[in-house]
C-alpha cells in the first residue's frame, strides 16, 4: 500500500513537472535590455554567434536578437549579412557554408541549433528572431516565415520568441498562421495604430524615427503596440528612451545599459 502510494506520488511529480515545463510562461528579465546580435561586444565574441546568445542570457538581458536567412537547400541558418565569407547565404548550400568556421572556431549556427541553445539554462532571456526579407522573392521570403515558425513551434520555444522583420509581408504571414506569435516590425515608416490594425504586436524602429514621429510615443501606448527601438549605443538616446518609458532597447553595449537601470534604481 505504501510502495503504491509512493509510486503514484512521484508518478504525479514526474508528469506535473513536464506538463509545467512545457506549458509554463517564462517570467522574462525585468529589464528592457535587448543584446544585438547577442552580448558579442565585450567579450569579443562574434556577432550571431552562440557563445554571444549564451553571454546574453549569463547577463539576464530581457531579450537576444538575432538574424535567420535561408540557405539554397532550405536551411535556416544564423547570420546578419545576406553573404557569408563571400559566398551569398541564399544561393549556397548549408554544407558549403559550415566548411568556415566563426572567428571563436564554432560551426555557422542554424537556427535548430541556435534555439536549443537558446533554452539551454535560460531563465529570464526572450529569443529576439529577425527573419531577413529573402533578395530572391517574396514568395520566398513567405516560405522562409513558414519554416521558422514549424521549427520554434517543434523545439517548444515558442514561449520565448519574438519575431521581428523589415518585411511586413513575413510578419504578417506569421501572424496569420500563428496568431498569437509575437511580432514586431522594423521598418520604420508604419504608424503605430495600423500596426495594431493589422495584428502587429511592435514598433521597433530606429531611435531617429521616434525622434522625428514623437507622437508615434503616445500613439503606439495608446494602442497597446511595444516600443522597442535600435541600435542604441550612446548613454544619452538611452536615457531619452527610458524617459520615455521604451519597453525595449536593443543595443550593442548591454552591459553599460544594465549598469545605467542600476544606478537609476
Ligand atoms: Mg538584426
Amino acid at each position: 500500500m505504501k510502495k503504491a502510494f509512493v509510486f503514484l506520488f512521484l508518478s504525479c511529480t514526474i508528469a506535473c513537472s513536464v506538463t509545467k515545463n512545457i506549458n509554463s510562461k517564462m517570467t522574462f528579465a525585468n529589464n528592457p535590455v535587448i543584446a544585438h546580435r547577442g552580448a558579442f561586444k565585450q567579450n569579443n565574441f562574434p556577432e550571431n554567434s552562440i557563445a554571444s546568445l549564451q553571454q546574453a542570457i549569463k547577463l539576464e538581458c530581457t531579450g537576444s536578437e538575432f538574424d535567420v536567412w535561408m540557405t539554397a537547400d532550405d536551411s535556416l541558418v544564423i547570420h546578419h549579412d545576406p553573404d557569408y565569407n563571400n559566398m551569398e547565404i541564399e544561393k549556397t548550400k548549408f554544407s558549403e557554408l559550415g566548411k568556415i568556421p566563426l572567428s571563436n572556431g564554432e560551426s555557422l549556427p542554424s537556427l535548430h541549433d541556435y534555439l536549443l541553445a537558446g533554452k539551454t539554462g535560460n531563465k529570464a532571456t526572450r529569443l529576439v528572431l529577425e527573419i531577413k526579407p529573402s533578395r530572391i522573392s517574396k514568395v520566398r521570403g513567405r516560405l522562409v516565415a513558414d519554416k521558422t515558425v514549424q521549427l520554434v513551434n517543434q523545439l517548444n520555444v515558442a514561449n520565448l520568441v519574438v519575431y521581428i522583420s523589415f518585411d511586413y509581408d513575413i510578419l504578417k504571414r506569421i501572424h496569420e498562421i500563428e496568431p498569437k506569435a509575437i511580432t514586431q516590425y522594423l521598418n520604420g515608416d508604419i504608424a503605430p495604430a495600423v500596426l495594431k490594425a493589422d495584428g502587429i504586436n511592435g514598433a521597433d524602429y530606429h531611435f531617429s524615427v521616434f525622434q522625428k514621429n514623437p507622437g508615434w510615443i503616445s500613439e503606439a501606448r495608446e494602442n497597446n503596440v511595444q516600443l522597442n527601438a535600435w541600435t542604441v549605443n550612446d548613454s544619452a538616446d538611452m536615457r531619452w528612451l527610458l524617459d520615455s518609458g521604451f519597453n525595449f532597447i536593443t543595443t550593442n553595449e548591454p552591459e553599460m545599459l544594465l549598469k545605467i537601470l542600476k544606478q537609476r534604481n
